[in-house]
C-alpha cells in the first residue's frame, strides 16, 4: 500500500491483515523501532524521518528481506508504506519473484489540504499502534486507547512543516509508481476521501476478483 501521509494506508491495512490474516508490515513501524532503541543506526535515522526525506533504500531492503523470511509472511503480506520509489519497488519485484508471490499496488490518494488537518489530528496508541483522530475518530477517553487503555500520542514527524517534506517526497519520488502499476494491471486506486468502511469494501471486492485471489 503506498499512500500520502495521513491518506489511511495504515488504517486500512490494520484492518485488512485482520480481514485476511496475512500480517501488515508497516516499513515506517520497523523504522521507528530501530530508532527508539540505542543502536549506531538510530540516530542517523531519527535525523532523517524526522526532517521527512525518504531512509536509505539499502537498508529497507535489508529490513523487508528479514522481515517477510519470517514463518507468519509465508502465505502473503500486506505491505504498508512500501516500496515508496522505483528503486524499492523493483527490489519488491524480486523478492516477491523468489518468494513464489505476486505484488499488486494499493495507491490512496487524497487532497493535499484534506491531508494536512487530518494529520495534525493524528494520535497513535503507544502499546497496540491504534490509529485515532481528535476530529473524525476520537478516542472514547481522551489521550488514551479505546483498546488497551494506553496513552496516545502525536508523531514527531506530523508537525506541519515535516508534513510538507513528506508530502513532496511522496510526490516526487513515489507518485511515479501508480504508473508503473498501472501499465501491469496490478494497480487498486483508491479515493482515500471515502469513509473508512466504504474504502475498506472496495479494496476487499477488488482483491476478491483479482485472478487466483480470495479475500
Ligand atoms: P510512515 O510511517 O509510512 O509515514 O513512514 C515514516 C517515515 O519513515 C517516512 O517519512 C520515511 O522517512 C521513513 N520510511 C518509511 N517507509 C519508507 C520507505 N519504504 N522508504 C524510505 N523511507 C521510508
Amino acid at each position: 500500500m503506498i499512500g500520502q501521509p495521513g491518506a489511511g494506508k495504515g488504517t486500512q491495512a490494520r484492518l485488512l491483515s485482520d480481514k485476511c490474516n496475512y500480517p501488515q508490515i508497516s516499513t515506517g513501524d520497523l523504522l521507528r523501532n530501530i530508532v527508539s532503541s540505542d543502536s549506531p543506526m538510530a540516530h542517523e535515522l531519527r535525523e532523517t524521518m524526522n526532517s521527512g526525506r525518504l531512509v536509505d533504500d539499502g537498508i529497507l531492503a535489508s529490513l523487508l528481506s528479514e522481515r517477510t523470511s519470517q514463518a507468519d509472511c509465508q502465505g502473503g503480506y500486506i505491505l504498508d508504506g512500501y516500496p515508496r520509489n522505483l528503486h524499492q519497488a523493483q527490489t519488491l519485484e524480486d523478492l516477491a519473484a523468489s518468494q513464489a508471490k505476486s505484488v499488486v499496488l494499493i495507491s490512496f490518494s487524497l487532497d493535499e489540504d484534506v491531508l494536512l488537518k487530518r494529520i495534525t489530528g493524528r494520535r497513535t496508541c503507544t502499546r497496540c499502534g491504534e490509529i485515532y483522530n481528535i476530529f473524525s475518530r476520537p478516542p472514547a477517553v481522551e489521550g488514551y486507547c479505546d483498546i488497551d487503555g494506553a496513552p496516545l500520542a502525536r508523531r514527531g514527524d506530523d508537525s506541519e512543516t515535516v508534513v510538507r517534506e513528506r508530502l513532496a517526497a511522496y510526490r516526487n519520488s513515489t507518485a511515479p509508481l501508480i504508473a508503473y502499476y498501472r501499465d501491469t494491471s496490478r494497480l487498486i486506486e483508491v479515493d482515500a476521501g471515502q469513509p473508512v468502511d466504504q474504502v475498506q469494501k472496495r479494496i476487499i471486492e477488488i482483491l476478491g476478483s483479482l485472478p487466483g485471489q480470495s479475500a
